[in-house]
């Protein structure tokens, strides 16, 4: 009776984060997250006009926001799914900084309907700084349920060399604390040669990262790389 009792309360304590219900009232969670929400969450995906290169949000009349017409991105274009606002900001906060690590099954759903035709999925490298503060890398659990989802290989191609959080840094102080700080890990090279790549990431602030990744995997002939991520702030 008592196991029966401990087995009751582990389901109803496994709530939906974003609504609180317990999961077992309400099948068809994907990653703690209830149908309803999955639901309801689905019409705040990002639409309407966006930026055809960096997928920001624009004034309709343009198809290239002032960014990228000053500066070309090294990727071929980049879409995330939402916004990086209510419900599912805080969905991302619970994820990547309560430990929230199942959230990484809707997450990864979410992206799954901007996945561009490509070959593979490579994650945007963690710094390995991060590790210390985290004991999981968020991009990479996303990367491998949509792995899954989608089934496309997903390889860890690039690699980072530590340096500064980029989060205190403006767009200019990110790109130069950025250079030569990613590399194609070693006797990966022929496995980004004529490959058409989606560079996945969780939230796209300035584009600096993604952009440099671009950039390092065109160097090393890729044929295309897209960027898709889960959030634009
Ligand atoms: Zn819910
Ligand atoms: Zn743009």
């Amino acid at each position: 009776m008592k196991h029966i009792r401990l087995i009751e309360d582990w389901f109803l304590n496994r709530r939906c984060r974003s609504c609180g219900i317990p999961l077992v009232l309400r099948p068809g969670h994907v990653g703690l997250v209830c149908s309803a929400c999955r639901e309801s969450l689905s019409v705040e995906f990002l639409s309407g006009q966006l930026c055809t290169l960096c997928g920001s949000p624009l004034p309709g009349g343009v198809d290239v926001c002032r960014h990228c017409t000053e500066t070309t991105p090294a990727y071929t274009n980049h879409r995330s799914a939402f916004l990086y606002q209510g419900r599912v900001a805080t969905l991302i906060v619970d994820f990547k900084g309560r430990g929230y690590k199942q959230l990484a099954a809707y997450f990864a759903e979410s992206l799954a309907a901007i996945v561009p035709d490509c070959d593979l999925l490579v994650p945007v490298p963690f710094r390995p700084e991060s590790v210390r503060r985290r004991p999981f890398d968020p991009v990479t659990l996303i990367v491998r349920e949509l792995s899954t989802v989608q089934g496309l290989p997903q390889v860890p191609l690039l690699r980072r060399r530590p340096g500064k959080s980029q989060k205190s840094l403006n767009r200019a102080a990110r790109l130069t604390n950025l250079k030569n700080a990613l590399y194609i890990r070693p006797g990966m090279h022929a496995s980004v040669s004529g490959a058409r790549i989606c560079l996945i990431d969780d939230v796209f602030t300035t584009g600096a990262t993604v952009d440099e990744c671009a950039r390092v995997l065109r160097h090393s002939g890729a044929s295309r790389v897209y960027a898709r991520t889960v959030a634009m702030d």
